[in-house]
């Protein structure tokens, strides 16, 4: 379809997402003009995949109100704050600005069922295990969003096969700052929202300000659509009752929604809609930490809940085949010394370091926490005082980077009963822990900050450390 043919669409951001909806518009018929404010990048006509795109132009560095007030459609990534060019502006005086996701959900097959997810913590271990239950068992779907391929690509997708239904099921991440701009289209079947723990203050300023962003996920969702919500969070009361209201809800961690027993590794759960009550067997998860359990849980549940022909006992079959995504809770390597060295360097924030900790079930690790910290409120804290109370069975810490030594402090003031190394940076701390290491301990890399002061994102971070250890073990070996 050309819905957009003869209308000016303005992309602002050119990531992931906005290259996709670049794209989309385009597949639209729309006439594009693609924005940055970062002049190293190079314009999207010079790009492999917009070659031959006539109707295109890219702007980098200033670009002209003029432009985007006249747009007919101003698209925007999840990446870009709405103080840049004004955006929040021309929101406010009613301009067509959107989020990317709702540009891409305004074109998806009606067909398809949507799954969402979103949480602080979590949400790509959760949108991969759904994912890959449904595939396992023979649905076809996409999966993206916030994780991987754009939502924009799924709309693409959707557009160039319109006989053929591409995918039945689209298991959709997303972030909260993709919920900035409040959406019109975007409305799943079952969205659930993980947790809700502080993060991204930085750009949300308040834990209120960020639970409403997050909670407006549910604000069209209406019927037998289905809210899946933890229970008992204190910052979501005001946003779940401005924006939960019109459809199912089933609460996480309570029966008869969401309740896993960790002994019997069995989640039990009864949908609202058709009453009827599954059990999940988790037993053979490869994934280590009691949370892998919950997330395994919470996606069968949410499989379950889509009604898509699937049933408890064939998600319980294929439970031993699903994997978490790299760098999240990952084995990468065990030594000739009985050590197992963890690759969570997913954990930017101190409530994602505290779970995986809780988690190893007093499995005795070396912890290596550092990189930048996350300021959590007004006084500056980060909160790295509530880690004292899991590490307390743990054999040592190592802090590492720029914060390195306010947490050595922190945890010290705290109570730290355990001994607390710090190190220069991320390759020094995992040779010291290689020292430190006894017979069968587990060396995590859960760093608790973001990655930015040494590395250019969390991947590279987990990248590294892993490259560190394989060297510092290999060498060891050699030396043993
Ligand atoms: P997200 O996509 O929300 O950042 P991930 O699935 O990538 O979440 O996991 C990030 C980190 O959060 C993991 O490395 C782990 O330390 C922690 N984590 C994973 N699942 C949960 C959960 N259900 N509750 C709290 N923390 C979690």
């Amino acid at each position: 379809i050309q819905d957009l043919k003869g209308q000016t669409v303005v992309v602002v951001g050119l990531g992931v997402s906005g290259r996709a909806a670049a794209r989309l518009a385009l597949v639209r018929g729309a006439t594009v003009i693609a924005i940055d404010q970062n002049k190293k990048l190079g314009p999207l006509e010079r790009d492999p995949l917009f070659e031959k795109c006539n109707d295109l132009r890219t702007i980098l560095g200033h670009c002209d109100k003029e432009l985007l007030e006249k747009a007919d459609r101003v698209v925007v990534s999840p990446g870009v704050p709405l103080e840049n060019y004004g955006l929040s502006f021309l929101l406010q005086s009613g301009r067509p600005v959107v989020s990317e996701l709702d540009f891409a959900a305004e074109v998806l097959p009606k067909s398809a069922k949507i799954l969402a997810v979103t949480g602080t913590n979590g949400k790509s271990t959760v949108t991969t295990f759904a994912g890959q239950m449904l595939s396992n068992l023979g649905s076809k779907v996409f999966i993206g969003g916030n994780l991987g391929n754009p939502l924009s690509d799924a709309a693409i997708k959707g557009l160039s096969s319109s006989f053929l239904e591409p995918f039945e099921v689209a298991v959709v991440e997303v972030s909260s700052y993709q919920m900035e701009i409040p959406h019109k289209h975007f409305c799943p079947s079952v969205a659930v929202l993980l947790n809700l723990t502080p993060d991204h203050l930085e750009r949300h300023k308040t834990m209120r300000n960020y639970a409403m962003t997050k909670c407006r996920l549910f604000s069209h969702m209406n019927g037998s659509k289905l809210a899946v919500l933890p229970i008992g969070n204190q910052h979501l009361n005001e946003a779940l009752k401005d924006h939960v209201s019109k459809c199912n809800v089933v609460w996480i961690g309570d029966f008869p929604g969401v309740k896993v027993d960790m002994v019997k590794k069995v989640a039990n759960f009864r949908l609202p809609t058709i009453g009827v009550a599954s059990q999940i067997q988790l037993g053979a998860l490869k994934a280590i930490g009691n949370h892998n359990y919950y997330n395994a849980a919470v996606a069968a549940f949410c499989v379950l809940a889509l009604d898509v022909g699937i049933d408890g006992e064939a998600i319980s079959a294929i439970m031993g085949t699903l994997h978490a995504p790299p760098h999240r809770m990952q084995i990468v390597y065990s030594d000739t010394r009985g050590i197992t060295w963890v690759d969570d360097s997913k954990a930017t924030n101190v409530e994602a370091t505290y779970t995986a900790l809780t988690g190893l079930n007093e499995q005795k690790s070396v912890v290596l926490l550092g990189g930048l910290a996350k300021v959590l409120d007004i006084q500056g804290s980060c909160g790295f005082e509530r880690l004292v109370d899991p590490l307390k069975y743990h054999r040592c810490v190592i802090t590492f980077g720029s914060s390195g030594s306010m947490i050595q402090k922190t945890l010290w003031a705290a109570g730290l009963s355990i001994p607390c190394i710090k190190a220069t940076n991320l390759e020094d701390a995992v040779n010291v822990a290689r020292n430190v290491a006894r017979l069968g301990d587990t060396v995590i890399l859960s760093p608790g900050c973001a990655s930015f002061d040494e590395f250019s994102n969390f991947e590279h971070r987990g990248r590294v450390s892993n490259l560190v250890t394989m060297r510092c073990c290999f060498h060891k070996n050699l030396k043993n």
